[in-house]
């Protein structure tokens, strides 16, 4: 029988590989809820809106149709039906997702979207407030993290597979700065809830890591 599970995490834990190998493993679909953030980011920046500006931003964001479209190579993120799922990973969009994911009309127009979507099927659903606000009663909670540095040299691998140029100092500056802004913000910060299963992956092959939260699942399906 599948199940429900929320994945919250820093920036940079490996959520969203191991979020999908996990929730193909079960046999069940993969919802990355950042991807949404970061279409909202993306509208923004197109529309010449500042990230910083609140205002704007939310009445911007009351006006777009965010979706998903879940097809055999994984999650393709919809923008007003168009798909930006290669537009969305750049470090500007990172941090524009991450600054305009301070704002509540924001996070209520997501948090809305990403219930509906998890009423409908059995999802893993990977994010930063899923534990405590998209999924509260989700039988399997689990909050993935690793060190900053850790985090950072994953990511920065990742960025010079694709080409990217920046340093490892500038990666782990970034990731410090955006850990901050998702865990100091007013709204829904980022946060271990009481009832999660931290796994802290430093260290952990990528494999090791699947096993270790499918066996976190397993025990919690039969508690
Ligand atoms: O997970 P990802 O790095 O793609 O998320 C992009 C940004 O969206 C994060 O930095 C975070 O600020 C925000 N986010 C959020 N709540 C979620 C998922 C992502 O605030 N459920």
């Amino acid at each position: 029988m599948p199940i429900n599970i929320a994945m919250d995490g820093p920036v940079g834990a490996g959520k969203s590989t191991i979020a999908n190998a996990v929730a193909a493993r079960l046999g069940i679909l993969h919802l990355d809820t950042g991807a949404m953030y970061r279409a909202v980011g993306l509208a923004a920046l197109r529309a010449a809106i500042p990230p910083e500006d609140e205002a704007r931003v939310t009445a911007l964001c009351g006006k777009l149709a965010i979706g998903v479209a879940h097809e055999a190579d994984g999650q393709h993120t919809l923008l007003d039906g168009e798909d930006v799922t290669g537009l969305i990973r750049t470090e500007e969009v990172s941090m524009a997702a991450s600054t305009v994911a301070k704002y509540a009309g924001v996070r209520r127009a997501m948090v809305a979207v990403q219930q509906r979507l998890a009423a409908t099927t059995d999802m893993l659903v990977d994010g930063r407030d899923i534990g405590l606000r998209v999924l509260p009663d989700a039988p399997v909670k689990i909050f993935l993290t690793a060190s900053p540095e850790e985090r950072a040299r994953r990511r920065w691998e990742q960025l010079r597979e694709k080409g990217g140029t920046d340093t490892y100092e500038q990666v782990l500056a970034d990731l410090r700065r955006r850990d901050d802004q998702d865990t100091h913000r007013e709204v829904d910060p980022l946060q271990a809830v009481a009832d999660a299963v931290i796994v802290d992956t430093t260290g952990l092959s990528f494999e090791q890591s699947v096993e270790k939260i499918l066996a976190i699942v397993e025990e919690k399906r039969h508690a």
